[in-house]
């Protein structure tokens, strides 16, 4: 840290993504991206695209956000687009929280929100899961804050119901309620229909994941229009051209592609429902994920070391350090031949 640091960020502890090895080429299960490659369709338009780049993109995205609006049955004015859902989530916590409106978020969930929420001196109200890491929504009845609920939560996978979400929005007429579901196309119930009945409502999604579009950085938030203006003001006052060209038609084609990526969603389900299985059969415990990737534990051999031995084998997984989920790993589904390798390398993990 260098002396000029301003002091509010003295504490900051930045978020740390996956890690991202050059050394040797890994099967990559660590971060959550699809194994598969976005829409071949629109490379000559993204070239195009490139071509173009001399020109700041439209800073209002009306293509796409219209694309977009279309596909989810909801209005233009309902849709921001931003660079990455990380960018939405931002806006949110700039938007929504401050020292009267704490960030109210489980304890095991993605890291980024306590990152958020300390960039933005924002306190935080953390909520446990219960044991088996669901959430128990009466916990958020009247939260006298701003809410993030991931659906599918990550690292867990659990979902929540919509009658489950539609209860935590009732109670909190008040309070924003945002609904993360970056990685609800695997198999969680979007809360996409309750956003004309509910104010309070913001949900954010992602083409990193389903979509596979992880390094374009692209996303989105839904709402009413209301707070879709008001998300808009902080990102004409951040950065008015935050999503660039190449990604923008890069997103418009994957929505006009819609067959190929229900066919990817498919092949990755088959695959974690394949992988998760065989891990079961080996003695793992699992937590019911719903998203593109696995929570597991094995009685016999520890979070850290599975990953380490995995690593040393050719294959990333994600350890996280914590507490509750230190016996875990975090598997992201690959292909069906990565599963089967990354299942190979496991027996030989612990039947040695
Ligand atoms: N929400 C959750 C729960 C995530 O796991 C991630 C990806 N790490 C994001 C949001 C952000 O993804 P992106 O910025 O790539 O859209």
């Amino acid at each position: 840290m260098s002396k000029f640091l301003s002091k509010k960020y003295e504490n900051l502890e930045p978020y740390t993504p996956g890690e991202q090895p050059k050394d040797m080429a890994y099967i990559k299960l660590n971060t959550n991206e699809s194994p598969f490659s976005p829409t071949k369709k629109a490379m000559s338009a993204v070239k195009k695209q490139a071509l173009l780049s001399k020109l700041y993109p439209d800073p209002e995205q009306t293509v796409l956000t219209k694309k977009v609006a279309d596909y989810l049955g909801v209005k233009k004015e309902q849709v921001l687009m931003t660079n990455g859902s990380d960018e939405i989530l931002n806006f949110a916590f700039m938007a929504y929280c401050d020292s009267s409106n704490p960030a109210v978020f489980a304890d095991i969930t993605y890291g980024f929100y306590s990152v958020f929420a300390f960039i933005n001196g924002v306190p935080t109200k953390v909520i446990p899961l219960k044991d088996d890491f669901s959430i128990d929504k009466t916990d958020y009845y009247n939260a006298r804050g701003t809410i993030f609920i991931a659906n599918p939560n990550a690292p867990t996978g659990l979902t929540l119901t919509l009658a489950d979400i539609e209860d935590i929005l009732k109670n909190n007429l008040n309070n924003i309620v945002v609904i993360d579901e970056a990685y609800v196309d695997f198999g969680a119930t979007s809360a996409i229909k309750l956003i004309d009945k509910y104010d309070n409502l913001l949900i954010t999604r992602t083409f990193s994941k389903s979509r596979s579009m992880a390094g374009a950085r692209l996303g989105f938030g839904v709402a009413n229009e209301k707070i879709i203006k008001d998300l808009n003001a902080i990102k004409y006052s951040t950065n008015p051209y935050n999503v660039n060209r190449m990604s923008a038609i890069l997103g418009a084609y994957s929505i006009d592609d819609e067959r190929y990526y229900e066919k990817c969603i498919q092949k990755v389900i088959f695959a974690r429902n394949y992988a998760k299985e065989e891990l079961d059969k080996l003695g793992f415990e699992l937590t019911d994920s719903k998203a593109n990737f696995l929570f597991a534990k094995h009685p016999k051999i520890s979070g850290e070391t599975l990953y380490e031995k995995l690593k040393e084998k050719g294959v990333l997984v994600r350890h996280f350090n914590k507490e509750r989920t230190k016996d875990y790993v975090r598997i992201t589904v690959g292909t069906q031949k990565e599963m089967t390798v990354l299942i190979q390398k496991i027996k030989e993990i612990i039947q040695n």
